[in-house]
């Protein structure tokens, strides 16, 4: 494999296939319902990062023909009214899917952000972050799944790159990202380790993947120790970093990452080191890897939620 560059996982190809199939499930909906699929989004504060990612969740919606609402409420919210604009739209018959942006400011404390995902109707939980359908995965019945996990699985069919039977290692024990990876990989008959800031020779354990996926936060974490030739590395990480000694140590000089940064003044890193492209076969990139089918999939479990709730299902 030595010096053979890692195919590059073209998330955004995907993503925009994923988008158009839902345009026309989108479209009869419509025809049957006389009414578009409808998300309401729910901003709390003005976390910059949040601002990028809703405002990119309003488009790709637009685009795809559901309405989706953004109710904004400033930093100094209280929890008790986070909860009712929940419970306005949980009770509205033509929202089918509710996003409460994370993360939600911190004077709300820690425990706000559980409160805020419990009190979302299950049917509406178009994040997948409600106990119920959390519950609903694990036992492998249908259910709301979280949409950067099913991203992962759609980008890893979409691309041919074989579940059954792989061993996978997932990096990262969050409930929104490493946990419910490891249960889809689960259930496709993958063999899942999970590993985690306590784990004992990461590096080594890594290594043994057929399926790597990385989710942990940390810019260019995984180099290529960690990686068995040939593997496919799945990068969820999306850090952004302003220090130049830190880019610089990450990037190549007169590559165009480092150009994108001295002209921005900072950038997004993923979690996994670019060098490894020289051992990996294939690999997800950052940005245009896992981010772009995080979106695509939020559209899918919106009309997902309006075609359950339309048909009576549960
Ligand atoms: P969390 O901070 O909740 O979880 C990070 C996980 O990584 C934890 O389980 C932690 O272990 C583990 N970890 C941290 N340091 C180490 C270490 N040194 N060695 C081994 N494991 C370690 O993050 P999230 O799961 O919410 O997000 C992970 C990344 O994915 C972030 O960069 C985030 O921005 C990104 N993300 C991207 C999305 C997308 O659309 N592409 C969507 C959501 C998130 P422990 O449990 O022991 O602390």
């Amino acid at each position: 494999m030595i010096g053979m560059p890692a195919r590059m996982l073209d998330g955004v190809a995907v993503a925009a296939q994923i988008r158009l199939e839902l345009t026309t499930r989108i479209a009869a909906f419509v025809e049957a319902q006389r009414r578009s699929p409808r998300l309401g989004i729910v901003l709390v504060g003005e976390d910059p990062s949040s601002e990028i990612y809703v405002r990119n969740k309003l488009k790709s919606a637009g685009e795809s023909g559901l309405r989706a609402d953004l109710i904004r409420l400033p930093a100094t919210a209280r929890l008790d009214e986070v909860l009712e604009v929940v419970a306005t739209l949980n009770a509205a018959p033509d929202c089918d899917g509710i996003l409460v942006q994370s993360p939600l400011p911190p004077a709300l404390g820690a425990a706000a952000e559980q409160a805020v995902f419990d009190a979302v109707d299950p049917r509406k939980d178009v994040d997948g972050f409600h106990p119920e359908n959390v519950g609903r995965l694990v036992q492998k019945r249908p259910s709301l799944v979280a949409c950067t996990p099913l991203g992962v699985i759609e980008l890893l069919d979409r691309s041919g790159i074989a579940i059954d039977g792989a061993r996978a290692v997932v990096v990262g024990r969050s409930d929104i990202v490493g946990k419910p990876i490891a249960l889809l990989l689960l259930h496709r008959n993958a063999t899942v380790t999970i590993c985690h800031s306590r784990t004992r020779d990461l590096p080594a354990v890594c290594a043994s993947a057929d399926i790597l996926v990385a989710a942990i936060g940390r810019p260019a974490f995984v180099t290529p120790e960690f990686v068995k030739p040939g593997a496919t590395v799945i990068d969820i990480g999306i850090n952004r970093v302003s220090d130049a000694a830190v880019v610089h140590r990450i990037f190549a000089d007169g590559s165009r990452r480092l150009a994108d940064f001295e002209r921005r003044g900072s950038i997004v890193v993923g979690d996994v080191h670019p060098d490894v492209a020289g051992v990996a076969g294939a690999m997800t990139p950052v940005p245009g890897g896992v981010g772009p089918l995080t979106i695509a999939m939020l559209l899918a479990n919106t009309l997902k939620a309006a075609e359950a709730r339309c048909s009576g299902l549960r």
